[in-house]
């Protein structure tokens, strides 16, 4: 294994300070408390109970895994934790990391106590995974030195927090020794309104309960896709904003209109899939529909058919893809 400086940085790795926290919150309008995190309450109250203890032993928190899908909360919850516990946050993406020598250097640039935010860490090689095995159970790493042989050299007492979208790739042995194991649960139709007239407000985009009601139903539940949906009303409503003080029934009429976006939330890029569809008349490949697309057969079958399947458009079979209406 190489012998690393800890100076060394082989992977790029963001630190967040609270002060930087703060700012960066205010930037990205992220919730920074669990209070303006909205849902998610059996995970915030057992992790409200793991930082309090933390607290009063002045000690680390148990390692925390974090499994849902994209855009749920995870990342942001792992700032709210790092802010509430008074702590630093290193941030590192699972992908990023290719050697031993990697995770090792990362681990030991961690201060006491300090937090390392794995994000994809289903995406971790399993000899990075295998350094992370005994630094998350006995905060050591073994090192071969050529003159001494194997070392052990003690690491700071620091707290992982992993992020997945796929729990089911992570081996065992890493999913055992996270303490606490949280699963986000979706969104329901009550949290989206909630989050919309949050951000909304963030926006000084005022407006009434009537439109929030009426444009709910135009977002995914997925609280990255209705932060992005406020942006576009905000920016809508900032641009073509003359003599009305809110965000009006009318003014949500022509937005929809304006953006092009459909009943059902679907987006111009969906339409455009579903005509692909339509014009060839039979079941089509991944691989010709994603060409036609000028897109990557992942990103069709991560970002663009998972709608169309919920919202019972096409039929997903080994291979094939087919138009249900
Ligand atoms: P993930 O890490 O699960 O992909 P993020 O934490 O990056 O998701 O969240 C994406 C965006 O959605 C953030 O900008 C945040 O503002 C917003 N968001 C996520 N969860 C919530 C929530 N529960 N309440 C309000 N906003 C949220």
């Amino acid at each position: 294994m190489e012998i690393l400086d800890t100076n060394t940085v082989l992977v790029k790795v963001k630190t967040i300070n609270i002060d930087s926290v703060v700012q960066d919150n205010q930037e990205n309008l992220r919730p920074d408390s669990f209070d303006s995190f909205i849902w998610q309450e059996h995970i915030k109250k057992i992790l409200q109970t793991a930082i309090n203890s933390a607290k009063k032993r002045k000690g680390s928190m148990g390692h925390i895994l974090f499994c849902g899908p994209s855009g749920f909360g995870k990342t942001t919850m792992a700032h709210i934790i790092a802010k509430q516990s008074g702590v630093n946050m290193k941030v590192v993406t699972g992908y990023a990391i290719n050697k031993p020598a990697e995770i090792v250097s990362i681990l030991n640039s961690l201060e006491e106590w300090d937090i390392l935010f794995i994000d994809e860490i289903h995406r971790l090689k399993p000899n990075v995974e295998e350094v992370l095995y005994i630094a998350m159970e006995d905060f050591v790493i073994d090192m071969v030195m050529p003159e001494w042989g194997s070392v052990r050299i003690p690491l700071n007492k620091f707290t992982l927090i992993g992020a997945t979208t796929k729990w089911e790739w992570l081996s065992k042995p890493i999913k055992n020794r996270f303490v606490y194991d949280f699963h986000f649960m979706d969104y329901n139709d009550e949290e989206k309104k909630i989050i919309i007239d949050k951000y909304l407000k963030k926006y000084w985009v005022a407006t009434n309960q009537a439109v929030i009601e009426k444009i709910y139903s135009k977002v995914d539940s997925v609280p990255r896709e209705i932060h992005n949906l406020c942006i576009k009303i905000r920016d809508f409503f900032v641009t073509e904003w003359k003599n009305e003080k809110e965000f009006t029934q009318d003014l949500r009429k022509r937005f929809l209109i304006h953006s092009k976006i459909d009943d059902g939330w679907m987006s111009p890029i969906h339409q455009k899939y579903l005509n692909i569809l339509k014009r060839n008349d039979r079941p089509m490949g991944i691989k010709s529909i994603a060409i036609q697309l000028w897109m990557n057969e992942k990103a069709v079958e991560e970002d663009i058919e998972p709608l169309l399947i919920k919202l019972w458009k096409i039929e997903k079979t080994i291979g094939w893809r087919i138009l249900v209406s």
